[in-house]
This record gives C-alpha cells, sequence and structure tokens, in this order.
C-alpha cells in the first residue's frame, strides 16, 4: 500500500460532510484538495439558503468525538429536552424526547458549525479548500476534474485520481457518474415545501418563548417548528404543500399570509414582526429522498452524505447521518488496506441499507410531527413507551430514542420498531390510561418479540 501522504484525495464540497471527512482523512496522512463552490463562510456572508440551524444528535456528536472537536462544537449548541406543542387555542404542553437528563437533541447553527469544521479541517496542515470553485463534471477515463472558477468566471480541468461527492442533494459528482452509466438515480420529491421565518431576540437580549425545546405548531396537513439560536433568536422553519387550496402557492398576498398565520397560528404571529416581508424574502425550498446505487464507480469516485442518500428533514437526520457516513468511511480505510474499490464496496453495503431505513423513519416522521403529537393517545404511547423501556432496559427502547440517543443501525432501529409498534398497538387497544394497561401481557410480549440489543 502506498502510504497516505502519496496520495491526493479529491472531495466535492466543504459543506457538513465534506468538512468532517477532510478532518479525518488529513488524520490518517492522506493530502486533501477540497473543492467548495461557495465563497468562503468565514469572510463572506452567504445565505445558506437552507435550515439554518439543524438539531445534532448522538450519532453527530460521536462522529465529533471520533475528529476530535466535539468539545469545540458543544459550547456552540442549545439543548432541547422535548417538543413544546402550540395547540390552536394557545395552550402549550411539553413531550420530552427521552427519560435521561442526558437524552436531549441539540441546536445548532449550520454557518457556525461549518466554519468550525473548515477551521479545523485547515488547522490538520493537509487540507486545502479552494472556494468559488464548483465542479462541473468529471471525465472518468482520463480522470481528469472540470472546475469552474466561479469568482472569475474561468473553466479549467485538473488530473485527479480519486473523488469523493459531498456535494449535497443536487450533486455534480453523481450527476457525472450517472452520465458514466455507472449510477441509477431516482430522486422522490414530497408535494410539501418549506419556508425559514424569523422569531428575533427579546428586547435586552434573551429568548421570548422556552429556549431549550423544539418548538411546534402542529396542524395535521402542516406545521410550523422553530428551533434556538444562541443569540436569542429562534428560527421557524413552515412545512406547507407547495400547491393546492391550502399551500404556499395560494399564500400570494401580504393579507393572505397574515390571515393565514393568524388563524392557523396565532401565538405564533405577534413573535415574528417580520412575518409578510420575509415571508415573500425567503425562497420555498424543495423536500425530497434521493435514492442511488451504487454509490461508488470503482475505485475513482464515491458518493456520501446528502449527495448520496439527501432525507426529508423530519427525523432530524440529515446531517447526523452524513457524520456517520464519515465514521465508516474511516473505519472502511482501514479494514481494505489500501483498496480503494473494496474500500468504496464495504461503505456502500454497509451503510445503504442505513440510509435506506432512515429515509423511511424520517418519511414516517412528518406524520408524527405535523398530525400525532397534538393527539392525547400520542401522549399516553409516549407514557407506555418510557414505561417499558424502564420495565426492559436495553431490550425496549423507544425509536425516537433509538434513533437520536443511540447508534444503533437505522436499519436495525427501522426493525425493532415495527415490532415494538404491534405491541404498543396490541396494550393500547386494550387501555386508556397508564393505569389500565396490563404490564403482565407487555413484559411477556417483549420478552417473547425482542432480542436483547
Ligand atoms: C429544512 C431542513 C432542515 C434540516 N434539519 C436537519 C436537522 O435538524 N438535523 C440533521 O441532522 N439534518 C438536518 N437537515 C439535513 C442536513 O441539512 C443535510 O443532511 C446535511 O447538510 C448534509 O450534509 P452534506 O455535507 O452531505 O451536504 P450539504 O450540507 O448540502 O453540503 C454540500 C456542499 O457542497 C457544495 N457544493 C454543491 N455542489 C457543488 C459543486 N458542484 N462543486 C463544489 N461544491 C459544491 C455546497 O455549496 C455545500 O457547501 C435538514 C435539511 C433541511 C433542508
Amino acid at each position: 500500500m502506498p502510504h497516505p501522504s502519496d496520495e491526493t484525495l479529491d472531495l466535492i464540497g466543504a459543506g457538513l460532510a465534506g468538512s468532517l471527512l477532510s478532518i479525518l482523512l488529513a488524520r490518517r496522512g492522506f493530502e486533501v484538495r477540497l473543492f467548495e463552490a461557495r465563497p468562503d463562510l468565514r469572510t463572506h456572508t452567504v445565505d445558506g439558503g437552507r435550515s439554518i440551524n439543524l438539531a445534532l444528535s448522538a450519532r453527530g456528536l460521536h462522529a465529533l468525538e471520533h475528529a476530535g472537536i466535539k468539545d469545540d462544537v458543544l459550547p456552540l449548541t442549545i439543548p432541547m429536552r422535548g417538543r413544546l406543542v402550540h395547540d390552536p387555542d394557545g395552550t402549550t404542553h411539553f413531550v420530552p424526547y427521552g427519560q435521561r437528563p442526558s437524552e436531549v437533541i441539540r441546536s445548532v447553527s449550520r454557518a457556525e458549525l461549518n466554519r468550525r469544521l473548515m477551521t479545523a479541517a485547515e488547522a490538520t496542515g493537509r487540507v486545502r479548500i479552494r472556494f468559488e470553485t464548483r465542479c462541473t463534471g468529471i471525465d472518468f477515463p482520463e480522470r481528469r476534474l472540470h472546475l469552474r472558477d466561479e469568482a472569475r468566471g474561468r473553466e479549467e480541468t485538473t488530473p485527479t485520481t480519486r473523488v469523493i461527492g459531498c456535494d449535497g442533494a443536487g450533486s455534480a459528482v453523481r450527476m457525472a457518474m450517472q452520465r458514466a452509466g455507472a449510477v441509477r438515480y431516482e430522486p422522490d420529491f414530497i408535494a410539501h415545501g418549506y419556508k425559514e421565518l424569523t422569531i428575533p431576540p427579546a428586547p435586552g437580549g434573551g429568548w421570548r418563548i422556552e429556549k431549550d425545546a423544539l418548538h411546534i405548531w402542529p396542524r395535521r396537513d402542516f406545521m410550523l417548528i422553530a428551533l434556538p439560536n444562541l443569540d436569542g433568536s429562534f428560527t421557524c422553519t413552515l412545512f406547507l404543500r407547495r400547491e393546492g387550496r391550502l399551500s404556499f402557492a395560494a399564500l400570494t398576498t401580504p393579507e393572505n399570509v397574515r390571515s393565514f398565520f393568524e388563524a392557523h397560528f396565532p401565538d405564533a404571529v405577534p413573535l415574528i414582526p417580520r412575518l409578510t416581508e420575509e415571508f415573500f424574502e425567503n425562497p420555498v425550498g424543495a423536500l425530497g429522498t434521493v435514492r442511488c446505487e451504487p454509490w461508488h464507480l470503482e475505485d475513482a469516485a464515491l458518493l456520501l452524505g446528502d449527495a448520496a442518500h439527501a432525507i426529508v428533514p423530519f427525523f432530524g437526520q440529515g446531517m447526523n447521518c452524513a457524520f456517520e457516513d464519515c465514521v465508516t468511511l474511516d473505519a472502511c480505510i482501514d479494514e481494505a488496506d489500501g483498496d480503494w474499490e473494496q474500500v468504496f464496496t464495504r461503505f456502500g453495503a454497509e451503510r445503504k441499507p442505513n440510509a435506506d431505513a432512515i429515509a423511511t423513519l424520517s418519511l414516517r416522521n412528518f406524520i408524527e410531527m405535523r398530525d400525532r403529537v397534538a393527539d392525547p393517545k400520542f401522549l399516553l404511547r409516549k407514557k407506555v413507551e418510557f414505561e417499558l423501556e424502564r420495565r426492559h432496559p436495553g431490550v425496549f427502547i423507544p425509536a425516537y430514542s433509538m434513533v437520536s440517543f443511540h447508534r444503533i443501525p437505522y436499519a436495525e432501529v427501522l426493525r425493532r420498531s415495527e415490532i415494538q409498534e404491534r405491541i404498543l398497538d396490541a396494550l393500547l387497544s386494550r387501555a386508556a390510561s397508564l393505569d389500565e394497561v396490563d404490564w403482565q401481557t407487555a413484559d411477556a410480549l417483549v420478552r417473547e418479540e425482542l432480542d436483547p440489543l
């Protein structure tokens, strides 16, 4: 095997996954060229266009720890202990995510996290980030990268040995692999889109609503959520159909927008002073799942993160899953001893079933967030789940906890959560309160159907 420092790896996209992966590769001794289409976030204000803040959970934190930067990132985060549900009449109730003090998810600014990752990557001394350099294609037989210098509007090509596409859902690397006949790709957009709005900090600083929760206004077919930021503001995201009677397309005037919000989110209206202005300034983002296969072309190219498997954001796992990819790729490099085709094949075999599973779980969680959290039966279900977890630790773990507080492979989470749903259905068909649950039957079902983890 050649010494890693003899080899340069080309990564496309210095977003969340590309920046983190470059740190892991540099720590192995590889030289990394990282090409990023946008200007440097650390010196330019770049309108991200997508989700200003994100929920970071166990898998993402583990990856940051693996890269040695968890302690740098933690102070940038705000723990959220559960969902604060806002009913249409303005009353609120709190639904905890977990039942231990450590069971929180953490709101973090995408831009700030990205900046820290890029700085840590450059600090390795082996990662060179070229900003405003867009990959426009790849000539695989000749192994040449086609690039566009966005600042000067100049096209160029450069020889490459290996390319890793970390360039997000609209990946140019994936497109080049498709053109080479190597990848089958299936986009799957949902009918809903999203738009971001802002709750500014309280006068004099501080947060206008509880800062240690993810706020949610579930309205069956659509919903509004808000995640806290360190500066006292909240970023709200409205998820709504793109077309139809109640949709973004139907909200065409400031009056329409204001009456829509007053009808459905009355307590949110006074919190968003620039509601109508922001509504028309900010774009409607599309949401969907990227399914493609295989994720590599021989030993020449690999897709990772959203480029391979973008998912809808309703489980808050896209970044967490992309970070978990980075850790898995690092392990595959260890195991395959310099055979890159084997590294890429192992990576796909390990991650694809898990990416498919979290894609399914994320689509299902949209129904839970926009509809079921408002239902009293859902609250009872959560209580029964927690009680079963107390009675059967390490055996029955609520699905949300398996995804967010553990690193159980997503495919196993999907398998176990389907069994658990059946157990809960059986118990709750005969109980209207926690006292009415038949715990003997519950214990027997858990022992029969679930193996210990
Ligand atoms: C509304 C919303 C909310 C979300 N909330 C969460 C959440 O709470 N938790 C969570 O874990 N995930 C969340 N996600 C998902 C998360 O944003 C993504 O999964 C994550 O950003 C994927 O990281 P990535 O590095 O693969 O792609 P990206 O973050 O998209 O980065 C890709 C990078 O590649 C660059 N690029 C693109 N094309 C090129 C090119 N041709 N040449 C060079 N560079 C290029 C881009 O500029 C960008 O910097 C959310 C997503 C959305 C849309």
